[in-house]
């Protein structure tokens, strides 16, 4: 085989994704693509907000020369200095520009970061079910993602994260709204994170860094509190995208913060910015660091995700679904009705609507529902979900 063994055992770990997206064009040539009910994929179809269109346009407008040329790694002074200011109130310390650097996405920002703190070996604790793509930022920089269960109800599992600390740990990621459960992390359970990492830390005689990866930290319901890692953990590093809060996955851009008490700040910081250059995206887009530099504050309507939750979750579990209520981002992980939900999985997509198994995420028997679709996909789905739970 010309491509390597170990790449090609990675794309079939990652294959669930990209398996339902080829069944969901099967499918819709098959029946219309108005009688198939796609949820499987994570891509808003919720246009940014308005005064990201205006913003744009004025950023196309404008005709000062060197707007275009090669920038410092870590993006605009300006652009981070806004950032630094917005974001500085919610993590309760006091940020400045040279805490941030912009990057082409969470993706980039976790690529970056991974790069300056893995040697060959080191340990990057996740937490099952993960966002998978952790795998192989992981592997991309030497280390080894270690999986750690969650409890039933998808919150941190203190006793499985003591189990799996040891020497070789140097990071741990979390992601609170969680994909793919939905989950949002309470103040108590981070403090009690940031406490256990503290603890082991000493013990074992070098800073385990926690890697906070939360392109979905606005996105949550009911007035529930997301809390900002770095308020309870000075080794932190805070990665974002505006993918999902203001529907710009296409447009690459988002940053990540490193708490400026963080140990050794100076050199990760001089890590991060290099290792922006490296990779091969170089700095994140110009234009877009302009644009979001104006819409710190702005959002999607949070109320059209908390509608399409409220009532994919009544739907759910009027038909019989055991399913945790979602508080955050904009997915469901139902507990599949039979034990391999791979097959359920087909079930479902016989019945024309489309979800990821769970393993896709490293926990089967679940799988994964994304709602960040029209209304008229998400009601037109719940008589396959009806039927697939009857048969
Ligand atoms: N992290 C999580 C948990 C995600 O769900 C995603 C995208 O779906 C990303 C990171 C990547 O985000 P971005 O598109 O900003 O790179």
């Amino acid at each position: 085989m010309t491509i390597s063994d170990k790449l090609s055992g990675f794309m079939e770990k990652s294959s669930w994704i990209r398996k339902m997206f080829e069944e969901g064009i099967r499918l819709k040539q098959e029946s219309g693509e108005e009688n198939v009910f796609d949820l499987s994929l994570g891509n808003p179809v919720i246009e940014p907000p308005e005064e990201v269109r205006k913003a744009l346009v004025e950023v196309a407008q404008d005709v000062s020369p060197g707007l275009h040329r090669y920038m410092p790694n870590a993006g605009f002074a300006d652009v981070r200095a806004v950032i630094a200011e917005s974001l500085s109130p919610e993590c309760k310390v006091e940020l400045s520009a040279n805490d941030v650097v912009m990057v082409c996405g969470a993706a980039a920002g976790l690529n970056i970061t991974l790069k300056t703190l893995l040697n060959p070996g080191d340990e990057v604790i996740i937490f099952t079910p993960y966002f998978v793509e952790y795998l192989f930022y992981a592997d991309n920089h030497g280390g080894k993602a270690v999986a750690v269960p969650t409890l039933d109800n998808f919150h941190l599992d203190f006793t499985a994260l003591e189990n799996a600390l040891n020497e070789k740990t140097k990071t741990v990621i979390i992601n609170s709204p969680n994909n793919p459960t939905g989950v949002v992390y309470s103040r108590k359970e981070l403090e009690q994170l940031a406490d256990i990492l503290k603890t082991y830390s000493e013990r074992l005689g070098n800073p385990i860094y926690l890697i906070s990866d939360d392109p979905y930290k606005k996105i949550v319901f009911d007035d529930v509190e997301a809390p900002n890692i770095m308020g309870f953990y000075p080794n932190s590093i805070y990665i974002t995208s505006y993918s999902k809060d203001i529907a710009l996955p296409g447009e690459r851009i988002g940053f990540v913060a490193v708490h400026p008490q963080c140990e050794d700040t100076g050199q990760i910081m001089a890590g991060l910015i290099f290792c922006n250059r490296v990779l091969g995206f170089v700095n994140a887009p110009a234009l877009m660091q302009r644009v979001v530099k104006q819409v710190q504050n702005v959002t999607v309507d949070i109320a059209q995700y908390r509608r399409k939750r409220d009532f994919l979750y009544k739907e759910l579990t009027r038909i019989g679904y055991e399913v945790v209520k979602p508080q955050g981002a904009f997915y469901f992980f139902p507990k599949s009705p039979i034990q391999d939900e791979v097959e359920f999985a087909r079930r479902l997509a016989e019945n024309k609507v489309l979800v990821v198994p769970g393993r896709g995420f490293g926990l089967p028997g679940y799988f994964r529902v994304a709602y960040c679709f029209p209304d008229s996909v998400i009601e037109g789905s719940i008589v396959g979900f009806e039927r697939a739970y009857s048969a």
